[in-house]
């Protein structure tokens, strides 16, 4: 049986040691760490070869380690992608393919406003040092959105957003943006390949920040660009020049992390659709903005485009920004902290931590209230889970009138 052909959780449970050659007696099942800055280039010949590619071979880290190149298999693996660059940072991960998108292009990188904060800040940098044409378009706004492909460069999109987790159509979005030449990046970290296949509906790159959910243990920072098609000699010359690379222990403990990969998604699946189905019911809870809820507004393009709702959501209280604020002194289990994806559940307040460059009349223009509240639900207990969100939303409780429950919705995009 050839190792593709074996479902996403047998392929990470074994991880990267079963697409290796079988090793002997006495071979240690995990490949070992290649911790080496530099590699032995043998003879001259030899030396020649590994430099004119002719020959697979390693000369120094930030060209190629064998650590990092098992990891970029098994992540173009779990994606469906022909191969795979890794990087030092999600951040970095986004340089890298918007970069290796605009190769040969004249317009601008189309994107969205909820595009992850530090991705924002990045092409703000491209834009006004680099003079890289960039162009912010409305993506729920849908004909605004299609009708920016044809002059796109390259496009760059997350779906789901964060925090305010709104969809957008890959499917669509690529057809037009093919039509004029331009290829699609999506951003996956949110989804997941356990959750949303981006390469099914024709995208062109696919990036991580695997410091969170593929990773998952909240103990490294690094990310990763995939390609549906061959890396060309252009693409790896880009990611060796930026100079993004990751280091061999950061490589492995991403493969280290990759092996419970598909376990921690059933039960970050399991435990987001129920966390937020329990907070819709609350009468502290305004709103509730999860895209595997039935009543969200984006129900049917969640159903053709996504396999689970995934562990990341958003809610408002009724009480507004102080009774958020109280809500977060009170959590216990529930840390505060940023980042998402890893096991333990975490809560920010977005207003405070991605968004605080701006207004507060300019958040409450863009969707993100100051009293929202966006919770990585982790894949705790779920009876501790609840039993922590229900002290720290006794806390939360206004006297007067109980919300009516009936006339509570989730979250509406066009919002
Ligand atoms: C965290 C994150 C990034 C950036 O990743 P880093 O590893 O922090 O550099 C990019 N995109 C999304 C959606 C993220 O959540």
């Amino acid at each position: 049986m050839s190792t593709n052909s074996r479902r996403l959780a047998t392929r990470c449970a074994h991880g990267d040691a079963s697409r290796c050659d079988p090793g002997g007696a006495n071979e240690p099942f995990q490949r070992p760490i290649a911790q080496s800055t530099i590699f032995d280039l043998g003879t001259s010949a030899d030396a020649e070869a590994i430099f004119s590619g002719t020959r697979k071979g390693y000369a120094y880290s930030r060209f190629g380690n064998p650590s990092v190149d098992g990891l970029a298999e098994m992540i173009a693996d779990l994606e469906g992608g022909a191969e795979a660059l890794v990087t030092s940072s999600g951040n970095a991960a986004v340089l890298c393919a918007v970069t290796a998108g605009l190769e040969g292009r004249d317009g601008p990188l189309i994107t969205h406003h909820d595009v992850y904060g530090g991705s924002f800040e990045l092409l703000g940098i491209l834009s006004s040092i680099h003079r890289v044409p960039v162009e912010i378009v409305d993506s729920t706004n849908t004909e605004a959105w299609l009708e920016a492909m044809s002059r796109a460069g390259a496009v760059l999109l997350e779906t789901p957003s964060n925090p305010l987790m709104r969809l957008i159509n890959i499917e669509g979005t690529v057809a037009r943006a093919h039509a004029c030449g331009a290829r699609v990046i999506v951003d996956n970290t949110v989804a997941t390949p356990f959750n949303q296949r981006p390469f099914d509906f024709g995208a062109d790159w696919i990036v991580h920040s695997t410091s969170k959910y593929l990773n998952g243990h909240s103990d490294m920072i690094g990310g990763c660009l995939v390609h549906k098609e061959k890396l060309s000699a252009m693409h790896r010359t880009i990611h060796k020049n930026l100079g993004g690379t990751v280091n061999a222990l950061d490589a492995w403990l991403v493969l280290r992390g990759l092996r419970t990969f598909a376990l921690r998604m059933e039960a970050h699946n399991r435990n987001g659709q129920a966390v937020a189905e329990w907070l819709l019911r609350r009468p502290e809870v305004a709103r509730v903005y999860y895209p595997g809820l039935a009543t969200y507004p984006q129900a049917e393009l969640f159903r053709r485009q996504m396999k689970h709702g995934g562990a990341l959501l958003s809610f408002e209280l009724a009480g507004g920004e102080e009774a958020a604020c109280r809500f977060l002194d009170r959590v216990g289990l529930i840390l505060h902290a940023v980042s998402l994806g890893g096991m333990e559940s975490l809560v920010t307040r977005p207003a405070m931590s991605s968004h605080r460059g701006m207004t507060s009349e300019a958040r409450r223009r863009a969707g993100v209230p100051d009293s929202l509240i966006r919770l990585s639900v982790g894949v705790e207990a779920l009876e501790d889970l609840f039993a922590d969100l229900e002290q720290a939303l006794s806390g939360v409780r206004t006297p007067g009138p109980e919300v009516d429950n009936l006339g509570k919705k989730a979250h509406d995009p066009s919002l």
